[in-house]
């Protein structure tokens, strides 16, 4: 970050819970990029611009709302809905709740990666903060079993209410001082430091005290290009996630008519039972179809059977071949108009293949498969389905 040329001075550093401000327009221009907004700069701002990984600030301007700030060659712009008047004196209000839970995501990852960085040694080598939550990656694998464990210690720092302080020292202090950073840094260096848990270049916004940010849960742990990628829940998301975890688990805990503790207990008994069903299903239609095909007359050319939808490849093949002491050549169909049809086609005397690929072109369908028996879906109807096998000559 070059701020050198910068007429702007960023009172997010000054105080970070700053949120109201007056500033003077310095300049309004349309934006080139984006039609309907305006990048607005300011002689002062309280307003974060997007970098470092956390995202920027939104809130009101003059009237105007901000919808996005960014830097531009060490500028600040503010992106605003409506045009500023130049020269003009405005207020400026930064929306907090916006504000505080990025600035305790961003300080719940210094808290964790500086955890992470003391354990292991690994470097905290990308950072993402978004509506879902923050995933940070490190370039080191981390047990899952140590999840909890880093989970506990960061809590405790939080809990302990640490001072967060930032600070320019000077390239010979910063020698002697260990510290996390992405890169080789030069000239001014702004160190943010959390007691005996973190010290890193950033230049972001954080909390006074580590206690506002509140809480810290890791919910997912996962390998990543060598490393890991921690998903986290920091600070406020932390609580909307859990009510969001807890509503669908009283929804889940309704349906199944089971305590909220036992609700995997409750859908394992659920899913042994639909197992149980199907084989019963299965076992039934099967007797089914079998009691149908006994009802036939023997000895026939052609035999095609027309049965409901959910019948399986596998079941279609079986009551496919269950009709080969009944005809030269036996199809069965599963399905039905608006779906379309499954089918076995089979032999037990002569290779069905050419058969099945007049059937595929008759019918609009595909698939195909050995001599004796092909197997695909048609897209053709029930009445066309009939038609084709009344006038199929089997020789
Ligand atoms: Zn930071």
């Amino acid at each position: 970050m070059d701020m050198s040329n910068s007429k702007t001075t960023r009172l997010y550093y000054e105080d970070s819970h700053r949120i109201s401000f007056a500033a003077e327009i310095l300049d309004c221009r349309p934006s080139e990029k984006e039609k309907g907004v305006w990048e607005v700069t300011l002689d002062q701002t309280a307003f974060y611009p997007e970098g470092g990984g956390q995202l920027a600030d939104h809130g009101i301007l003059g009237g105007a709302k901000v919808v996005h700030v960014m830097e531009k060659d060490g500028e600040v712009l503010h992106i605003t809905e409506s045009p500023l008047e130049k020269g003009s004196l405005v207020e400026g209000t930064v929306d907090w709740s916006r504000r505080l839970s990025l600035m305790q995501q961003h300080t719940g990852e210094h808290i964790l990666s500086g955890i992470v960085h003391k354990l292991y040694g690994y470097e905290n080598v990308g950072f993402h903060m978004g509506a879902e939550g923050v995933t940070v990656d490190f370039d080191g694998e981390i047990s899952p079993g140590d999840m909890p464990k880093l989970e506990r210690l960061a809590n405790q720092a939080i809990w302990a209410n640490l001072p967060v302080c930032a600070a320019y020292p000077s390239e010979e202090e910063r020698e002697r001082m260990a510290y996390r950073s992405k890169k080789e840094l030069t000239g001014l260096v702004r160190i943010v430091s959390i007691e005996d848990i973190d010290q890193c270049a950033c230049c972001g916004v954080h909390v006074r005290r580590t206690g506002e940010v509140g809480a810290l849960k890791i919910v997912s742990c996962q390998k990543h290009k060598g490393g890991v990628r921690l998903g986290l829940q920091i600070g406020g998301g932390a609580l909307e996630h859990y009510g969001r975890l807890l509503d669908s688990v009283a929804q889940i805990s309704n349906l199944l008519s089971a305590k909220q503790g036992e609700v995997a207990q409750a859908v394992e008994r659920l899913q042994e039972e639909a197992v149980s069903l199907r084989q019963k299903l299965a076992a039934s239609r099967r007797e089914a179809f079998e009691a149908k095909a006994a009802s036939l007359p023997e000895g026939q050319q052609v035999l095609c059977l027309m049965e409901g939808p959910g019948l399986t490849p596998v079941e279609l093949r079986q009551y496919c071949t269950s009709l080969f002491g009944r005809a030269k050549a036996a199809a069965v169909f599963s399905g039905d108009d608006a779906q379309g049809y499954k089918y076995a086609f089979g032999s037990g005397l002569l290779d069905i293949r050419p058969y099945g690929k007049q059937l595929n072109i008759a019918l609009q369908g595909r698939g195909g498969g050995g001599a004796d028996c092909v197997q695909g879906s048609v897209s053709a109807s029930r009445a066309k389905i009939g038609e084709f096998f009344q006038n199929l000559s089997i020789d």
